[in-house]
């Protein structure tokens, strides 16, 4: 039996029936893994049987802190070599994702505002935004098909030359799944004498990511990833890099933990990954995405792909037959090897916000929609004149969300069917024969409702809240 056959059964509430607008219940789809995955239960196992141990790390005596800092200091190593770093020479930050993870290394890199980085248009605002803070940001252009465009990229960096200080790409992208050619860029990232940054947030869930010893021409210099698109929501997230990068200056977040001794009026900073990592750390987080990295390598990241791969096919097959709807990015299933299960695609002219709702209240379908947090791709995959771009943006900038253009996006997970393929573009026809029940009406947020929308969550989980905290129907008397 192929190691993914099994693999729903090991998500944590796979089984759960969410309401639909009819008053029935469904078994929930969730086909947004591309923002976020459910646990797996080898995750939320190991968070189980190390909670009873749980202690403070690194400076506690006691037995648990002595087993908490062990744990602690293992999850960096497997975390580590789920991307295959060199525990000798590479070191595991953790912190809470991959966002942190890029803004703490455009701070650490000491880049200076003349230097050149070279991103894409196909980037996740994380892996941009932080770079145009920091230095001269130039963005290699996509393909009309939202591939890279990699002749472009030869231009950029042949054209700035001993200006560009480094390349930080995705691994794949978020809205169109393409895989980039990362080694192949890091060779020619490495030969122009710069140092290359993978955002591996949408990669590594997916595909086997590996950086390669550090005299490969094709090596990665850093990668980047979250665990909460990893099967462990517990609030961590990855920088691995070099050691002696990090040990050259001093850690941009000071305190406790970074520090080996204080005085009055100097410091001595720790060692990797101390001063990397300021503050109490999370350690149950760690643990989580090292067991996730453990599952995940046990299960066989070439598993995963290839199981992926199926569901990619099947759904470009599948979503082809639904009347009226456009795929954007790569639309050949024999081509789905270029992209990991991220699907983007609208519905005729339902706009996306309403697909979306649909799927959510009568599908009990979990998907995405909008722009994905990389507005200049999705803007180019839409093919929005530069007019109708300007609009938009300055109706967002008065609060009006109602027009916001986008996609609707299925994303799979290494546990995702056949079936939920299936069931999806089942109710994407219906929505495009407009054979949905709901009255819907858009908030100023850009969201659809049902007009008749009434939010049970607390039957299905609240937090616990002290009765005097709940709104009420009015004023609260003062006690005393
Ligand atoms: N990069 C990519 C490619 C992503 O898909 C995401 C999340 N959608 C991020 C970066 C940011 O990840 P996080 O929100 O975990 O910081």
């Amino acid at each position: 039996m192929s190691p993914t056959a099994t693999l729903r059964t090991r998500i944590v509430g796979h089984d759960r029936l969410v309401p639909l607008l009819d008053g029935t219940e469904a078994p929930y789809l969730n086909l947004d893994n591309a923002a976020s995955t459910p646990a797996l239960r080898d995750v939320m196992d190991a968070v189980e049987r190390f909670l009873p141990w749980y202690s403070s790390v690194h400076r506690g005596t006691g037995f648990k802190s002595r087993l908490s800092t062990e744990a602690y200091d293992r999850a960096h190593r497997v975390v580590g070599g789920f991307v295959g770093a060199d525990p000798d020479r590479h070191a595991v930050v953790f912190g809470k994702n991959t966002t942190e993870a890029v803004n703490k290394l455009s701070y650490r890199l000491g880049l200076d505002p003349e230097q050149v980085v070279i991103s894409t248009q196909l980037e996740h605002h994380s892996n941009d935004l932080p770079w145009r803070r920091c230095a001269r940001v130039v963005h290699v252009r996509a393909l009309p098909d939202g591939r890279l465009d990699e002749a472009d990229f030869d231009r950029q960096l042949a054209r700035h030359g001993a200006q560009v200080a480094l390349v930080a790409v995705a691994g794949a992208s978020n809205v169109s799944g393409f895989v980039q050619p990362i080694h192949r860029l890091a060779r020619k990232a490495h030969a122009a004498g710069a140092r290359i940054l993978v955002d591996a947030a949408q990669l590594a869930p997916h595909r086997r990511v590996d950086m390669l010893a550090d005299d490969h021409p094709e090596h990665l210099d850093f990668v980047v990833l979250s665990a909460h698109k990893m099967y462990a929501p517990f609030g961590t997230g990855a920088l691995i890099g070099p050691k002696a990068l990090f040990l050259e200056t001093p850690p941009e977040y000071r305190g406790g933990g970074t520090v080996d001794a204080v005085t009055l009026d100097d410091v001595i900073w720790a060692g990797m990954p101390d001063r990397e990592e300021a503050g109490s750390p999370n350690v149950i987080g760690a643990v989580a995405m090292a067991a996730a990295a453990h599952a995940l390598m046990e299960i066989g990241m070439d598993a995963v792909a290839e199981h992926e791969n199926e569901l990619v096919v099947h759904g470009l097959e599948r979503l082809a037959r639904v009347p009226g709807l456009t795929v954007y990015g790569e639309t050949d299933p024999a081509r789905a090897r270029d992209k990991v299960g991220v699907i983007p695609f609208n519905v005729g002219q339902v706009p996306h916000a309403l697909v979306g709702a649909i799927l959510g209240y009568e599908g009990g379908i979990g998907v995405r929609h909008g722009c994905f947090c990389a507005h200049p791709y999705v803007v180019h995959l839409l093919r929005l004149s530069e007019a109708d771009a300007a609009a938009w943006r300055a109706q967002v900038a008065r609060g009006d969300h109602s027009n916001m253009p986008g996609m609707v996006r299925a994303s799979f997970g290494c546990y995702n069917t056949i079936e939920d393929v299936d069931r999806l573009a089942e109710m994407l026809e219906r929505v495009a024969r407009g054979e949905y029940q709901g009255r819907y009406h858009q908030r100023t947020s850009g969201e659809y409702v049902p007009d008749d929308a009434d939010e049970r969550f607390d039957e299905y989980f609240a937090v616990p809240e002290p009765s005097w905290l709940r709104p009420g129907p009015g004023p609260r008397a003062c006690g005393g």
